[in-house]
């Protein structure tokens, strides 16, 4: 069975991207089948993944959304780490203005996935930091919704709209969405605040956060420049480590709720 994760926050820089291609790289190391969306006009997770600029002139995800291309047609392989691309460029911009008076306008990604269901184990879908139509069109199409926080003060600054959003899709357009799990991302072990904030969100947000916590690791904001994941780039670094049992307690935690696909992410 096909299961769709959005990673969202509407944040900027919280790990989003660098969430969806590691954790998708090792879904694929694990064997599976995996399809990362690029929903962010920034494109970086195509390029963190190794597709180049030029490939995806033509073929990415804005002309899927529009409706002038299949998303088989724009979905590339990455190079290194084995995991499917559906590409973004900065053209994805003018979708959030374009979809507006389309037709379906929440589930121009939903019905494009539903032609390529049985490709794929995992789609993971890399929002943009905005809670607009291509965050709406992400919600809409996947099964749960995975957010990554940064262990900062401001952690949580947002994140009640994001549950308000979600919640409100939830009501009107997918009424199976859930709560994946809260991710701490950029944990500095050095840093008392840290400490203090993880301690607060899990009070706060119990076994909905992962206990795998992403460390700050200058190697995972480095294998970008270098079209790879963390597992091509430097697999023994701590930051491949953790998301490795990212992936190993998503796996188990699927296996967990595949009858309780309806549980309430009221928090
Ligand atoms: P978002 O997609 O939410 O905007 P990114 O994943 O692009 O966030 O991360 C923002 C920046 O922080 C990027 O330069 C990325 O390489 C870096 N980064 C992300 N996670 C880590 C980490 N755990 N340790 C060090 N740098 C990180
Ligand atoms: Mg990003």
């Amino acid at each position: 069975m096909i299961k769709t994760i959005c990673i969202s926050n509407q944040k900027g820089g919280v790990g989003k991207t660098t969430t969806t291609v590691n954790l998708s790289a090792a879904l694929a190391q694990q064997g599976y089948r995996v399809l990362v969306v690029d929903m962010d006009p920034q494109g970086n997770a195509s390029s963190g993944l190794g597709i180049k600029k030029h490939e995806v002139q033509d073929s990415n995800i804005y002309h899927v959304l529009i409706g002038e291309q299949n998303l088989q047609d724009a979905v590339f392989k990455s190079p290194k780490d084995g995991v499917w691309v559906a590409t973004a460029n900065p053209d994805l911009v003018g979708a959030e203005i374009e979809l507006v008076d389309m037709p379906q306008r929440e589930y121009r990604l939903k019905n494009a996935l539903a032609t390529v269901a049985d490709q794929y184990d995992y789609v993971l879908i890399d929002c943009p930091p905005s809670l607009g139509l291509l965050t709406l069109n992400s919600l809409a199409a996947a099964n749960s919704f995975l957010v990554p926080l940064q262990c900062e003060y401001y952690a949580l600054e947002g994140l009640s709209q994001l549950l308000n959003t979600a919640g409100l899709v939830k009501k009107s357009i997918n009424p199976n969405l859930h709560i994946e799990g809260i991710l701490l991302t950029m944990f500095d072990k050095r840093n008392n605040l840290g400490h203090q904030v993880v301690e607060e969100i899990r009070s706060h947000f119990k076994d909905k956060v992962f206990n795998a916590v992403i460390p700050r690791n200058v190697r995972l904001s480095e294998a970008p420049s270098h079209g790879v994941s963390i597992f091509g780039y430097d697999p023994k670094s701590i930051g491949a480590l953790m998301y490795a049992e990212l992936a190993k307690e998503l796996l188990a935690r699927t296996a967990n709720t595949q009858v309780s696909e309806n549980k309430s992410f009221d928090l």
